[in-house]
């Protein structure tokens, strides 16, 4: 039997008042991915990846995270960070982390300097957040998402606002997640080269419905790069929406 996919979205939707912003949605991503989610802006990325994640209520469709479709017994498998990371400024990142961890049943302190190894933040941990760059924000953003231990992360922009350093630096940890802790990433970005050197699997959404979905070696044609496959593919008449 073929193991079940990390997560599967079928016919999901949402509307706002009369704008159907999610419509009747099929995603899959198996489990190892790096999943790039792209689409223009207001297609509605971020509002599926609250969906996913459980923090809107949907108009209609299924998510199902490794097999599992009861929203209790799937929100120990998912976390993620959609809408950029908050913390308290003043507190320290490991105090920011021992506070969030408290909120979700906590979490030893052992735990928690793991994270900060991981994200490369152990050096800066006793700093207020305050002083912190950017960078270092994303990367104890994905520390916190990491807390309960997901075997799925959903990273809404992550390295949105980055310079190219720390644009590297979430990818490389992206790709540390995936390697030594097997977490399967599904990543919104605007970003396509960043996705291009990252991704296993892309999805593409428009008007809140899936124009492509592959890896890029599927959807790019010849003489085409990514961005100008996601340019053809987001052209308005484009006849390309799969249901
Ligand atoms: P971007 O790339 O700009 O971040 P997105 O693909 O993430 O966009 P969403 O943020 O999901 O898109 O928004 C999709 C559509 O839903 C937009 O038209 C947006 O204005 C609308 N929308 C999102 N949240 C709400 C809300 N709470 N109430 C009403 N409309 C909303």
């Amino acid at each position: 039997m073929a193991a079940p996919l990390a997560l599967e979205v079928s016919g999901l939707s949402r509307a706002y008042g009369s704008h159907r912003v999610v419509d009747r949605l099929d995603l899959e991503v198996a489990e190892g991915d790096i999943y790039g989610f792209l689409g223009p802006n207001g297609a509605g990325k971020t509002t599926t990846m609250r969906l996913i994640l459980g923090l809107i209520r949907r108009d209609g469709g299924e998510v199902r995270i490794f097999g599992e479709s009861d929203p209790v017994r799937s929100r120990s498998l998912v976390g993620g960070i959609v809408e950029g990371p908050r913390f308290y400024p003043y507190l320290s990142g490991i105090d920011n982390l021992r506070v969030l961890a408290a909120y979700s049943g906590g979490c030893t302190d052992a735990r928690i300097i793991e994270l900060l190894e991981l994200v490369r933040m152990r050096d800066r941990a006793n700093d207020p957040v305050r002083t912190y760059s950017l960078g270092m924000k994303q990367r104890l953003g994905i520390a916190q998402a990491l807390l309960g231990s997901p075997r799925l992360l959903l990273l809404d922009e992550p390295s949105n606002g980055l310079d190219p350093k720390g644009m590297k630096e979430v990818r490389d940890l992206i790709q540390r997640l995936r390697e030594d802790l097997k977490v399967t990433v599904f990543v919104s970005s605007h970003l396509l080269h960043e996705l291009d050197l990252l991704c296993t699997r892309i999805g593409i959404i428009q008007d809140g419905v899936k124009v492509a979905e592959g890896t890029t070696e599927d959807l790019v044609q010849p003489g085409e790069n990514l961005e100008s496959c996601f340019l053809r593919l987001t052209e308005p008449g484009e006849a390309g929406q799969i249901r």
